[in-house]
């Protein structure tokens, strides 16, 4: 049964509502029954409630699974009941991690029995009144019974304990699985007045947002703080659609350099939002609102055209700039058209698919080892797109993928590049993947360099490229022009110091 915990006195009433949304949805026919009759009574003789979840529960998950609107239904009731006996709410939302992990590593089944597992223990750790179910595969929902006192002390202290509860090791099937557990809670002392149960939970996701932003196990609560911060938010959302149609976001430009030679090997398009006030926005800002609206498709559109048209126009100023990588996320490469169209943009800029560079994050590689994005990324790459595996190092890329999607270069993550000549570990470590990129017939390129010292080793140890702060920042097109006609003359004044003292 969806509600297995028992509602008493006037609560049992107060939920009804919310009741008859869960027998909908759930499709429990005592759940309706009860509900129909609108009797508490009719409930417990059911026996489907006011007993403690046990082992027999396992594998009924999908009954204590609800869908947002039943969610939004469940919180209004738990505000009014509060509301209208002069007491407070919270509405507690809990995302656990390792799950999805736990999913492809031990199957479906092992992942399910954790999910029940995991309301079992939120249901035995909250009081008998206050309810908890599961919103999506990872997410669970708890809203507390109305109380006199549930200040942000008190919500804090029972975050913890719930979490402390949830993240108890769990036996499964012979193994020891371990998940993690971060928390973003609402009070409803902390809502305007007349703010609806949505609102409520609205509150707790972006407190959840932050949480798992800062995870793990990580407990955050809603605050004006955060207020502030989620109406900017959503204004930005509101404008980077318009942003990405009249032509402020737009790449600027990061060079990359040849290690053995000193010349500019490519350039990284990296996404910028010239905004009129703000000035300039970073990637990290508008992302994610691009993601939720799902306008990725029409960012990596934008990014590609004035990336093309930016190194057309570095040709005809005569510089020496051999390619632009562009990011793809994985959206894009999900799109079943996307070697037409890359192939199709670079005859309309008269450009060869040499002078592309695709840059896929390890993480994607790693999760899709098949399908249609293997087969983009084998199709770009046929078509003479040079493929980059972007952050490596941070994802479970196999040998074998490496090589089925014919990655050209490995761009190592910065968080192994950085100190590598002060930190001892940092360096066998980078030497290892320079060793294993060798073997492999792959070319590297090192990111995040940011010292001399840094540059210095890397080209010792062999690595191929580099590209950082210390080497230049991203810029607009036009700098470029002129950064790279300042380079070019340094490279060559070091070239005869060279040959002279050679
Ligand atoms: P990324 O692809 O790993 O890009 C490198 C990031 O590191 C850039 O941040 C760059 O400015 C920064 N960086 C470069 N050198 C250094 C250094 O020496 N030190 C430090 N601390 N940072 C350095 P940025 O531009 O803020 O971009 C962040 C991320 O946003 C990128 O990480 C990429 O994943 C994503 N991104 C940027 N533009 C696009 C785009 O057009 N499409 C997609 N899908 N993602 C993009
Ligand atoms: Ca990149
Ligand atoms: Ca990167």
């Amino acid at each position: 049964m969806a509600l297995r915990r028992g509602l008493y006195g006037p609560q049992a009433l107060a939920f009804l509502p919310a009741i008859a949304l869960a027998a909908f949805w759930l499709g429990g026919e005592a759940l309706l029954l009860a509900t129909a009759l609108g009797l508490p009574l009719v409930f417990f003789l059911s026996g489907g409630y006011s007993r403690s979840p046990d082992a027999s529960d396992i594998g009924r998950a999908q009954v204590d699974l609800v869908n947002s609107s039943v969610a939004n239904a469940m919180a209004n009731d738990a505000l009014e009941s509060a509301q209208s006996a002069n007491l407070a709410t919270a509405c507690v939302l809990i995302e656990i991690d390792g799950l999805d992990e736990i999913t492809q590593r031990a199957g479906e089944a092992t992942a399910e029995t954790l999910r029940d597992l995991t309301l079992t223990r939120l249901r035995n750790t909250l009081r008998r009144d206050d309810r908890a179910v599961r919103v999506s595969d990872t997410r669970y929902m708890a809203l507390l019974a109305p109380s006199l006192r549930l200040d942000l002390e008190a919500l804090l202290q029972l975050s913890t304990r719930l979490q402390t509860s949830l993240e108890e090791p769990a036996s499964v099937d012979n193994s020891m699985r371990y998940l993690s557990a971060s928390i973003g809670f609402c009070g409803s002392p902390r809502l305007k007045s007349g703010a609806t149960g949505e609102q409520m939970i609205e509150a707790a996701q972006v407190a959840l947002a932050e949480a798992v932003a800062n995870g793990p196990s990580a407990i955050r609560a809603w605050s004006d703080n955060m207020r502030a911060a989620h109406s900017a938010q959503k204004s930005l959302q509101s404008e980077v659609d318009k942003a990405l149609d009249n032509g402020q976001i737009q790449p600027w430009f990061q060079p990359q350099v040849c290690t053995s030679t000193g010349n500019i090997s490519g350039v990284e398009a990296l996404a910028r939002w010239i905004h009129p006030e703000r000035g300039i926005v970073p990637p990290a800002q508008f992302l994610r609102c691009l993601e939720e609206s799902g306008r990725m498709d029409r960012l990596n559109e934008v990014i590609l055209q004035h990336s093309m048209t930016a190194l057309r126009s570095w040709d005809q100023a005569g510089l020496d700039i051999p390619r632009v990588s562009v990011n793809f996320s994985e959206v894009e490469l999900r799109d079943p058209r996307l070697s037409e169209r890359i192939q199709w943009e670079m005859d309309r800029f008269g450009l060869t698919p040499q002078r592309l560079g695709i840059e896929v994050l390890e993480t994607v590689i790693a999760s899709s080892p098949e399908g249609i994005v293997a087969r983009n990324i084998v199709e770009l790459g046929k078509l003479g797109c040079h493929i980059d595996l972007d952050d490596f190092g941070t994802g479970h890329a196999s040998i074998a993928a490496l090589r089925r999607f014919k990655v050209h270069r490995l761009k190592i993550d910065r968080s192994f590049v950085t100190r590598i000549d002060r930190d001892e570990d940092q360096h066998r470590m980078l030497a290892a993947i320079l060793g294993m990129a060798d073997r492999l017939g792959l070319e590297t390129l090192a990111e995040g360099v940011e010292s001399v010292g840094e540059h210095a080793l890397l080209s010792q140890l062999g690595c191929d490229h580099v590209q950082g702060f210390g080497i230049a920042r991203p810029m607009p097109t036009d700098q470029l022009v002129e950064w790279a006609k300042e380079y070019a003359v340094k490279i060559a004044e070091a070239q005869m110091i060279g040959r002279k003292s050679g």
